[in-house]
Protein backbone atom coordinates (compact mmCIF):
# COMPACT_ATOMS: atom_id res chain seq x y z
CA UNK A 1 0.00 0.00 0.00
CA UNK A 2 2.05 3.28 -1.16
CA UNK A 3 0.10 6.66 -0.54
CA UNK A 4 -0.41 8.81 -3.39
CA UNK A 5 -1.14 12.79 -4.07
CA UNK A 6 -2.87 13.66 -7.01
CA UNK A 7 -0.80 17.22 -7.76
CA UNK A 8 2.61 17.44 -8.99
CA UNK A 9 3.44 19.67 -5.59
CA UNK A 10 6.50 18.62 -3.93
CA UNK A 11 6.37 15.70 -1.54
CA UNK A 12 7.27 17.07 1.95
CA UNK A 13 7.55 13.78 4.56
CA UNK A 14 8.21 14.17 8.15
CA UNK A 15 8.78 11.71 10.70
CA UNK A 16 7.96 12.57 14.01
CA UNK A 17 5.77 15.28 15.75
CA UNK A 18 7.64 16.35 18.62
CA UNK A 19 9.70 19.60 19.27
CA UNK A 20 11.14 19.20 15.66
CA UNK A 21 8.79 18.08 13.28
CA UNK A 22 5.60 19.92 14.98
CA UNK A 23 8.00 23.41 13.88
CA UNK A 24 9.31 21.98 10.20
CA UNK A 25 5.28 21.17 9.83
CA UNK A 26 4.27 24.73 10.93
CA UNK A 27 6.91 26.31 9.01
CA UNK A 28 5.72 24.94 5.70
CA UNK A 29 2.28 26.42 6.24
CA UNK A 30 1.90 28.38 3.47
CA UNK A 31 4.28 26.69 1.17
CA UNK A 32 3.10 25.33 -1.93
CA UNK A 33 4.07 21.61 -0.65
CA UNK A 34 1.80 18.64 0.05
CA UNK A 35 3.32 17.91 3.91
CA UNK A 36 2.75 14.54 5.27
CA UNK A 37 3.63 14.48 8.94
CA UNK A 38 3.50 10.64 10.58
CA UNK A 39 4.58 9.96 14.24
CA UNK A 40 3.69 6.51 16.14
CA UNK A 41 1.94 8.42 18.36
CA UNK A 42 -1.84 10.68 18.26
CA UNK A 43 -0.29 13.10 20.47
CA UNK A 44 2.87 15.89 20.66
CA UNK A 45 4.27 15.37 23.82
CA UNK A 46 5.31 18.78 25.98
CA UNK A 47 8.45 16.35 27.53
CA UNK A 48 9.99 19.02 29.70
CA UNK A 49 6.89 18.41 32.06
CA UNK A 50 6.77 14.67 32.04
CA UNK A 51 7.81 14.29 35.53
CA UNK A 52 4.66 16.49 36.36
CA UNK A 53 2.50 13.60 35.20
CA UNK A 54 4.78 10.66 36.66
CA UNK A 55 4.85 12.20 40.20
CA UNK A 56 0.95 13.09 39.74
CA UNK A 57 1.22 17.08 39.89
CA UNK A 58 -0.37 17.03 36.13
CA UNK A 59 -3.01 14.81 34.39
CA UNK A 60 -1.40 13.15 31.06
CA UNK A 61 -3.93 15.77 28.91
CA UNK A 62 -2.24 18.83 30.30
CA UNK A 63 0.87 18.38 28.41
CA UNK A 64 0.02 16.53 25.30
CA UNK A 65 -2.01 17.86 22.62
CA UNK A 66 -3.34 15.81 19.83
CA UNK A 67 -1.75 16.33 16.16
CA UNK A 68 -4.69 15.99 14.42
CA UNK A 69 -6.15 18.86 15.85
CA UNK A 70 -3.34 20.81 16.22
CA UNK A 71 -3.46 20.51 12.13
CA UNK A 72 -6.61 21.03 11.63
CA UNK A 73 -6.61 24.46 10.12
CA UNK A 74 -3.25 24.08 7.81
CA UNK A 75 -4.87 22.38 4.88
CA UNK A 76 -1.76 20.66 3.49
CA UNK A 77 -0.46 18.93 6.01
CA UNK A 78 -1.99 14.86 6.03
CA UNK A 79 -1.07 13.39 9.73
CA UNK A 80 -0.54 9.79 9.91
CA UNK A 81 -0.43 7.39 13.06
CA UNK A 82 2.08 4.84 12.34
CA UNK A 83 5.70 3.69 13.37
CA UNK A 84 7.87 4.01 10.85
CA UNK A 85 10.24 0.89 10.47
CA UNK A 86 12.71 1.70 7.87
CA UNK A 87 13.98 4.59 5.16
CA UNK A 88 15.09 3.82 1.32
CA UNK A 89 16.81 6.62 0.32
CA UNK A 90 17.47 4.96 -3.25
CA UNK A 91 13.48 4.49 -3.59
CA UNK A 92 12.67 7.74 -1.68
CA UNK A 93 10.28 5.90 0.63
CA UNK A 94 9.51 5.81 4.16
CA UNK A 95 8.29 2.64 5.16
CA UNK A 96 5.77 2.17 7.90
CA UNK A 97 5.54 -1.10 10.12
CA UNK A 98 2.00 -1.64 8.78
CA UNK A 99 3.45 -2.29 5.10
CA UNK A 100 2.31 1.29 4.18
CA UNK A 101 4.94 3.16 1.67
CA UNK A 102 5.01 7.15 2.16
CA UNK A 103 7.38 8.34 -1.27
CA UNK A 104 9.09 11.76 -0.95
CA UNK A 105 10.78 14.27 -2.30
CA UNK A 106 11.98 15.59 0.79
CA UNK A 107 12.50 13.85 4.10
CA UNK A 108 13.00 15.57 7.59
CA UNK A 109 13.55 12.76 10.52
CA UNK A 110 12.99 14.16 13.98
CA UNK A 111 12.29 10.72 15.09
CA UNK A 112 13.89 12.25 18.79
CA UNK A 113 15.70 10.11 21.18
CA UNK A 114 15.39 6.93 23.49
CA UNK A 115 16.71 5.81 27.26
CA UNK A 116 19.75 4.21 27.30
CA UNK A 117 21.20 1.94 29.89
CA UNK A 118 25.03 1.95 28.64
CA UNK A 119 24.27 -1.41 26.90
CA UNK A 120 22.68 -3.11 30.24
CA UNK A 121 18.84 -3.21 28.75
CA UNK A 122 18.31 -5.46 31.75
CA UNK A 123 17.47 -2.81 33.68
CA UNK A 124 15.27 -1.34 32.32
CA UNK A 125 12.26 -3.42 33.47
CA UNK A 126 13.14 -2.29 37.09
CA UNK A 127 14.43 0.93 36.59
CA UNK A 128 12.13 2.56 33.91
CA UNK A 129 13.23 6.20 32.46
CA UNK A 130 10.75 8.75 31.35
CA UNK A 131 10.33 9.22 27.82
CA UNK A 132 6.82 8.70 26.90
CA UNK A 133 3.78 8.80 28.76
CA UNK A 134 3.42 5.23 29.19
CA UNK A 135 6.94 5.89 31.22
CA UNK A 136 5.18 8.13 33.39
CA UNK A 137 2.33 6.07 34.13
CA UNK A 138 4.51 3.78 35.03
CA UNK A 139 6.62 5.46 37.16
CA UNK A 140 3.84 7.25 39.28
CA UNK A 141 2.49 3.78 39.62
CA UNK A 142 5.34 2.77 41.35
CA UNK A 143 6.13 5.46 43.24
CA UNK A 144 2.27 5.36 44.60
CA UNK A 145 2.48 2.02 45.31
CA UNK A 146 5.36 1.67 47.29
CA UNK A 147 3.94 3.82 49.65
CA UNK A 148 0.75 1.90 49.64
CA UNK A 149 3.19 -1.53 50.13
CA UNK A 150 4.72 0.45 52.77
CA UNK A 151 1.25 0.75 54.88
CA UNK A 152 0.38 -3.31 54.78
CA UNK A 153 4.20 -4.24 56.04
CA UNK A 154 5.06 -5.10 59.03
CA UNK A 155 8.41 -6.50 58.68
CA UNK A 156 10.55 -3.18 59.02
CA UNK A 157 13.63 -3.54 56.52
CA UNK A 158 11.06 -4.45 54.19
CA UNK A 159 9.28 -1.18 55.05
CA UNK A 160 12.33 0.42 54.59
CA UNK A 161 12.92 -0.79 51.19
CA UNK A 162 9.33 0.48 50.27
CA UNK A 163 10.35 4.11 51.21
CA UNK A 164 13.46 4.27 49.73
CA UNK A 165 13.36 6.19 46.44
CA UNK A 166 16.41 5.78 44.08
CA UNK A 167 16.89 8.20 41.14
CA UNK A 168 20.06 7.54 38.83
CA UNK A 169 21.27 10.48 37.02
CA UNK A 170 21.69 13.69 38.30
CA UNK A 171 20.71 15.70 34.96
CA UNK A 172 17.38 17.93 34.97
CA UNK A 173 15.02 15.02 34.67
CA UNK A 174 17.15 13.13 37.62
CA UNK A 175 16.89 16.52 39.91
CA UNK A 176 13.12 17.57 39.30
CA UNK A 177 12.14 14.01 39.55
CA UNK A 178 13.97 13.34 43.02
CA UNK A 179 12.93 17.13 43.76
CA UNK A 180 9.18 16.16 43.26
CA UNK A 181 9.06 12.73 45.59
CA UNK A 182 10.78 13.99 48.18
CA UNK A 183 7.89 16.78 47.87
CA UNK A 184 5.37 14.26 47.76
CA UNK A 185 6.68 12.14 51.15
CA UNK A 186 6.83 15.50 53.11
CA UNK A 187 4.12 17.62 51.92
CA UNK A 188 1.27 15.61 50.26
CA UNK A 189 1.13 12.36 51.99
CA UNK A 190 1.35 13.02 55.56
CA UNK A 191 -1.44 12.76 57.42
CA UNK A 192 -2.72 10.30 54.58
CA UNK A 193 -1.43 6.79 56.25
CA UNK A 194 -1.70 4.73 59.61
CA UNK A 195 1.02 2.66 59.94
CA UNK A 196 3.62 5.32 58.42
CA UNK A 197 5.10 8.09 58.20
CA UNK A 198 5.51 9.18 54.60
CA UNK A 199 7.80 12.01 55.67
CA UNK A 200 10.35 9.41 56.94
CA UNK A 201 10.69 8.18 53.48
CA UNK A 202 14.51 8.12 52.02
CA UNK A 203 15.42 9.75 48.40
CA UNK A 204 18.56 9.33 46.90
CA UNK A 205 19.59 10.74 43.66
CA UNK A 206 23.15 8.94 42.43
CA UNK A 207 25.22 10.84 40.14
CA UNK A 208 28.07 9.60 38.32
CA UNK A 209 29.65 13.47 37.70
CA UNK A 210 31.11 15.84 40.46
CA UNK A 211 27.94 17.68 40.27
CA UNK A 212 24.74 17.79 39.36
CA UNK A 213 23.40 19.60 36.78
CA UNK A 214 26.43 19.29 34.36
CA UNK A 215 25.29 21.09 31.69
CA UNK A 216 24.65 24.31 34.30
CA UNK A 217 27.59 26.46 35.46
CA UNK A 218 29.45 25.17 38.66
CA UNK A 219 27.55 27.48 40.91
CA UNK A 220 24.42 26.73 39.97
CA UNK A 221 25.21 23.17 40.17
CA UNK A 222 25.86 23.66 44.08
CA UNK A 223 23.14 25.74 44.31
CA UNK A 224 20.14 22.91 43.20
CA UNK A 225 22.36 20.62 45.22
CA UNK A 226 21.68 22.58 48.45
CA UNK A 227 18.09 23.31 47.23
CA UNK A 228 17.71 19.46 46.89
CA UNK A 229 19.50 18.49 50.58
CA UNK A 230 16.74 21.27 52.22
CA UNK A 231 14.02 19.04 50.44
CA UNK A 232 15.72 16.19 52.12
CA UNK A 233 16.86 14.29 48.86
CA UNK A 234 20.40 12.72 49.89
CA UNK A 235 22.62 13.84 46.68
CA UNK A 236 25.34 10.99 45.95
CA UNK A 237 27.59 12.24 43.31
CA UNK A 238 31.10 10.59 42.14
CA UNK A 239 28.93 7.70 42.68
CA UNK A 240 28.12 5.18 39.57
CA UNK A 241 25.34 2.39 39.77
CA UNK A 242 27.34 -1.05 38.74
CA UNK A 243 23.77 -3.20 38.99
CA UNK A 244 20.42 -3.07 39.23
CA UNK A 245 17.94 -5.49 40.05
CA UNK A 246 14.02 -6.05 41.45
CA UNK A 247 14.71 -4.89 44.42
CA UNK A 248 17.98 -2.99 45.13
CA UNK A 249 20.61 -0.68 43.46
CA UNK A 250 23.82 -1.16 43.83
CA UNK A 251 26.68 1.57 44.06
CA UNK A 252 29.87 2.53 43.21
CA UNK A 253 31.29 5.49 44.87
CA UNK A 254 34.83 7.04 43.46
CA UNK A 255 36.48 6.35 46.83
CA UNK A 256 35.59 3.32 49.22
CA UNK A 257 33.70 0.03 49.06
CA UNK A 258 30.52 -0.40 46.32
CA UNK A 259 27.21 -0.48 49.03
CA UNK A 260 23.69 -1.72 47.75
CA UNK A 261 20.65 0.08 49.01
CA UNK A 262 17.46 -1.91 49.06
CA UNK A 263 14.24 -0.38 47.09
CA UNK A 264 11.30 -0.76 45.65
CA UNK A 265 10.96 2.18 43.35
CA UNK A 266 13.92 3.13 41.15
CA UNK A 267 14.32 5.88 38.35
CA UNK A 268 16.45 5.54 35.49
CA UNK A 269 17.60 9.54 34.79
CA UNK A 270 21.22 9.01 33.75
CA UNK A 271 21.08 8.23 29.55
CA UNK A 272 19.96 9.37 26.19
CA UNK A 273 20.12 7.23 22.82
CA UNK A 274 19.15 8.35 19.85
CA UNK A 275 16.61 6.70 18.00
CA UNK A 276 17.20 3.39 16.21
CA UNK A 277 15.73 4.77 13.21
CA UNK A 278 19.33 6.53 13.46
CA UNK A 279 21.55 3.79 12.69
CA UNK A 280 18.65 2.21 10.08
CA UNK A 281 19.06 5.83 8.25
CA UNK A 282 23.23 5.72 8.54
CA UNK A 283 23.21 2.49 7.37
CA UNK A 284 21.50 3.35 4.19
CA UNK A 285 22.95 6.29 3.15
CA UNK A 286 26.56 5.79 4.62
CA UNK A 287 26.17 8.94 6.88
CA UNK A 288 27.89 8.57 10.09
CA UNK A 289 26.64 8.41 13.77
CA UNK A 290 28.28 9.59 17.25
CA UNK A 291 28.27 7.52 20.53
CA UNK A 292 24.98 8.08 21.17
CA UNK A 293 23.69 6.85 17.90
CA UNK A 294 22.91 10.65 16.94
CA UNK A 295 23.74 11.33 13.14
CA UNK A 296 26.09 13.70 11.87
CA UNK A 297 24.90 16.37 9.60
CA UNK A 298 26.03 19.05 7.08
CA UNK A 299 25.80 22.17 8.23
CA UNK A 300 22.43 23.06 6.53
CA UNK A 301 21.17 19.50 8.70
CA UNK A 302 20.96 17.28 5.91
CA UNK A 303 22.36 14.13 5.01
CA UNK A 304 25.96 14.01 2.89
CA UNK A 305 25.31 12.73 -0.77
CA UNK A 306 21.85 13.23 0.03
CA UNK A 307 20.06 16.75 0.43
CA UNK A 308 16.64 16.03 0.15
CA UNK A 309 17.51 14.11 3.99
CA UNK A 310 17.50 16.70 6.74
CA UNK A 311 17.96 14.97 9.91
CA UNK A 312 16.90 17.19 13.05
CA UNK A 313 16.32 17.16 17.15
CA UNK A 314 17.57 14.84 19.27
CA UNK A 315 18.70 12.41 16.41
CA UNK A 316 21.00 14.51 15.07
CA UNK A 317 24.67 15.73 15.74
CA UNK A 318 24.55 18.73 14.54
CA UNK A 319 26.90 22.14 14.59
CA UNK A 320 25.81 25.23 15.26
CA UNK A 321 27.06 28.00 12.90
CA UNK A 322 28.69 31.39 13.50
CA UNK A 323 30.13 33.25 11.01
CA UNK A 324 33.99 34.26 12.07
CA UNK A 325 33.31 31.62 14.75
CA UNK A 326 34.21 27.58 15.48
CA UNK A 327 31.28 25.51 14.92
CA UNK A 328 29.94 24.17 17.99
CA UNK A 329 27.99 21.27 18.97
CA UNK A 330 24.13 21.57 19.32
CA UNK A 331 22.65 20.56 22.60
CA UNK A 332 19.77 18.29 22.81
CA UNK A 333 17.06 20.53 24.22
CA UNK A 334 13.74 21.47 22.76
CA UNK A 335 14.91 25.31 21.67
CA UNK A 336 17.38 23.60 19.59
CA UNK A 337 15.03 21.20 17.85
CA UNK A 338 12.14 24.03 17.55
CA UNK A 339 15.13 26.05 15.75
CA UNK A 340 16.54 22.90 13.66
CA UNK A 341 12.47 22.22 12.58
CA UNK A 342 12.46 25.73 10.90
CA UNK A 343 15.62 25.75 9.56
CA UNK A 344 15.28 22.67 7.98
CA UNK A 345 12.14 23.65 6.49
CA UNK A 346 13.48 27.14 5.48
CA UNK A 347 16.24 25.24 3.39
CA UNK A 348 13.80 22.89 1.68
CA UNK A 349 11.78 26.44 0.38
CA UNK A 350 15.28 27.47 -0.79
CA UNK A 351 16.02 24.04 -2.54
CA UNK A 352 12.53 24.07 -4.34
CA UNK A 353 13.21 27.71 -5.22
CA UNK A 354 16.84 26.76 -6.72
CA UNK A 355 18.84 28.40 -4.07
CA UNK A 356 21.35 27.85 -1.94
CA UNK A 357 20.84 25.99 1.69
CA UNK A 358 22.03 28.17 4.85
CA UNK A 359 24.13 26.66 7.81
CA UNK A 360 22.00 25.95 10.57
CA UNK A 361 22.96 28.69 13.42
CA UNK A 362 21.42 28.10 16.98
CA UNK A 363 20.44 30.86 19.36
CA UNK A 364 21.17 29.66 23.27
CA UNK A 365 18.62 31.88 25.50
CA UNK A 366 20.25 29.38 28.36
CA UNK A 367 19.14 27.08 30.82
CA UNK A 368 16.28 26.01 33.32
CA UNK A 369 15.58 23.13 36.07
CA UNK A 370 13.39 23.04 38.65
CA UNK A 371 13.96 21.14 42.08
CA UNK A 372 10.68 21.44 43.52
CA UNK A 373 8.13 24.11 45.25
CA UNK A 374 9.76 27.81 45.11
CA UNK A 375 13.12 26.17 44.21
CA UNK A 376 14.84 26.13 40.37
CA UNK A 377 18.19 27.46 39.26
CA UNK A 378 18.12 29.79 36.11
CA UNK A 379 20.95 30.72 33.28
CA UNK A 380 20.09 33.27 30.90
CA UNK A 381 21.79 34.01 27.75
CA UNK A 382 21.23 37.46 27.59
CA UNK A 383 22.66 40.08 24.58
CA UNK A 384 24.55 41.56 27.26
CA UNK A 385 25.88 38.12 29.03
CA UNK A 386 24.55 35.10 30.99
CA UNK A 387 22.44 36.14 33.50
CA UNK A 388 22.30 33.34 36.81
CA UNK A 389 19.62 33.13 39.50
CA UNK A 390 18.12 30.33 41.67
CA UNK A 391 15.49 30.06 44.42
CA UNK A 392 11.95 31.58 44.40
CA UNK A 393 12.36 33.91 41.63
CA UNK A 394 14.21 31.28 39.09
CA UNK A 395 11.09 29.29 40.49
CA UNK A 396 8.93 31.94 38.87
CA UNK A 397 10.53 32.19 35.70
CA UNK A 398 10.77 28.60 34.93
CA UNK A 399 7.03 27.89 35.69
CA UNK A 400 5.71 31.03 33.68
CA UNK A 401 8.29 30.01 30.63
CA UNK A 402 7.10 26.46 31.07
CA UNK A 403 3.20 27.87 30.50
CA UNK A 404 4.53 30.10 27.95
CA UNK A 405 5.81 27.35 25.37
CA UNK A 406 2.94 24.83 26.35
CA UNK A 407 1.35 24.13 22.85
CA UNK A 408 -2.50 25.09 22.99
CA UNK A 409 -4.15 27.50 25.18
CA UNK A 410 -6.75 25.18 26.82
CA UNK A 411 -3.52 23.27 28.02
CA UNK A 412 -1.82 26.57 29.36
CA UNK A 413 -4.94 26.98 31.50
CA UNK A 414 -5.38 23.67 33.39
CA UNK A 415 -2.02 23.61 34.02
CA UNK A 416 -1.89 27.19 35.47
CA UNK A 417 -5.30 26.11 37.57
CA UNK A 418 -3.70 22.93 38.33
CA UNK A 419 -0.36 24.50 39.92
CA UNK A 420 -1.89 27.59 41.43
CA UNK A 421 -4.33 24.97 43.19
CA UNK A 422 -1.55 22.47 44.19
CA UNK A 423 0.64 25.71 45.47
CA UNK A 424 -1.74 26.77 47.79
CA UNK A 425 -2.85 22.98 49.05
CA UNK A 426 -0.16 21.28 48.62
CA UNK A 427 -1.97 18.62 46.93
CA UNK A 428 -0.96 16.43 44.37
CA UNK A 429 -4.59 15.60 42.27
CA UNK A 430 -3.67 13.11 39.32
CA UNK A 431 -2.85 9.99 41.72
CA UNK A 432 -4.98 7.45 39.95
CA UNK A 433 -3.21 4.44 39.93
CA UNK A 434 -4.73 1.41 37.33
CA UNK A 435 -3.92 -1.90 37.00
CA UNK A 436 -2.92 -2.43 40.20
CA UNK A 437 -3.56 -6.54 39.76
CA UNK A 438 -0.78 -6.58 36.87
CA UNK A 439 1.87 -4.78 38.30
CA UNK A 440 1.57 -6.74 41.87
CA UNK A 441 1.68 -10.13 40.05
CA UNK A 442 4.93 -9.10 37.73
CA UNK A 443 6.48 -7.71 41.01
CA UNK A 444 5.60 -11.56 42.63
CA UNK A 445 7.60 -12.72 39.28
CA UNK A 446 10.50 -10.79 39.62
CA UNK A 447 11.18 -11.67 43.42
CA UNK A 448 10.89 -15.59 42.29
C1 LIG B 1 11.74 13.90 30.73
C2 LIG B 1 12.34 14.93 29.81
C3 LIG B 1 12.47 16.24 30.25
C4 LIG B 1 13.01 17.20 29.41
N1 LIG B 1 13.12 18.49 29.87
C5 LIG B 1 13.56 19.45 29.03
C6 LIG B 1 13.58 20.81 29.46
O1 LIG B 1 13.22 21.13 30.60
N2 LIG B 1 14.01 21.76 28.58
C7 LIG B 1 14.41 21.41 27.31
O2 LIG B 1 14.75 22.29 26.53
N3 LIG B 1 14.43 20.14 26.90
C8 LIG B 1 14.00 19.15 27.72
N4 LIG B 1 14.00 17.84 27.30
C9 LIG B 1 14.56 17.52 25.98
C10 LIG B 1 13.57 17.84 24.89
O3 LIG B 1 12.31 17.31 25.21
C11 LIG B 1 14.11 17.24 23.57
O4 LIG B 1 15.33 17.87 23.28
C12 LIG B 1 13.12 17.45 22.44
O5 LIG B 1 11.92 16.78 22.71
C13 LIG B 1 13.71 16.95 21.13
O6 LIG B 1 12.77 17.13 20.11
P1 LIG B 1 12.70 16.12 18.90
O7 LIG B 1 11.68 16.66 17.97
O8 LIG B 1 14.06 15.85 18.38
O9 LIG B 1 12.22 14.74 19.52
P2 LIG B 1 10.91 14.40 20.37
O10 LIG B 1 10.29 15.60 20.93
O11 LIG B 1 11.31 13.30 21.28
O12 LIG B 1 9.91 13.83 19.27
C14 LIG B 1 10.15 12.66 18.56
C15 LIG B 1 8.83 12.21 17.97
O13 LIG B 1 9.09 11.16 17.04
C16 LIG B 1 8.16 10.12 17.22
N5 LIG B 1 8.80 8.89 16.77
C17 LIG B 1 9.92 8.31 17.26
N6 LIG B 1 10.23 7.22 16.55
C18 LIG B 1 9.29 7.10 15.59
C19 LIG B 1 9.07 6.15 14.55
N7 LIG B 1 9.89 5.12 14.35
N8 LIG B 1 7.98 6.32 13.75
C20 LIG B 1 7.13 7.38 13.95
N9 LIG B 1 7.30 8.29 14.92
C21 LIG B 1 8.37 8.15 15.73
C22 LIG B 1 7.86 10.14 18.72
O14 LIG B 1 6.59 9.56 19.00
C23 LIG B 1 7.88 11.64 19.00
O15 LIG B 1 6.61 12.23 18.87
C24 LIG B 1 13.46 16.84 28.11
C25 LIG B 1 13.33 15.53 27.68
C26 LIG B 1 12.77 14.58 28.51
C27 LIG B 1 12.62 13.16 28.03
Amino acid sequence: MAASTNNNKPRVVIIGCGFGGLEAARALARAPVDVTLVDRTNHHLFQPLLYQVATAGLSAPAIAAPIRHLFRKQANVTCLLGEVSAIDPGARQVQLKDGMALPYDHLVVAAGATHSYFGRDEWAAFAPGLKTLDDAFEIRRRILLAFESAEKESDPRAREACLTFVVIGGGPTGVEMAGTVAEIACDTLPGEFRHIDPAKAQVLLIEGSPRVLLAMPEDLSLRAQRQLERLGVQVRVNSRVTSVDAGSVEVQPESGAAYRIASRCIVWAAGVAASPLGRQLADATGARTDRAGRVLVEPDLTLPGHPEISVIGDLAAAQSHVPGKEPRPVPGVSPAAKQMGRAAAANILRRIAGQPTRPFRYRDYGNLATIGRNAAVVDLAWRLGRFKFSGYFAWLFWLFAHIYFLIGFRNRLVVLIDWASAYWSRQRYARVVTGIEQQQAKARGAQT
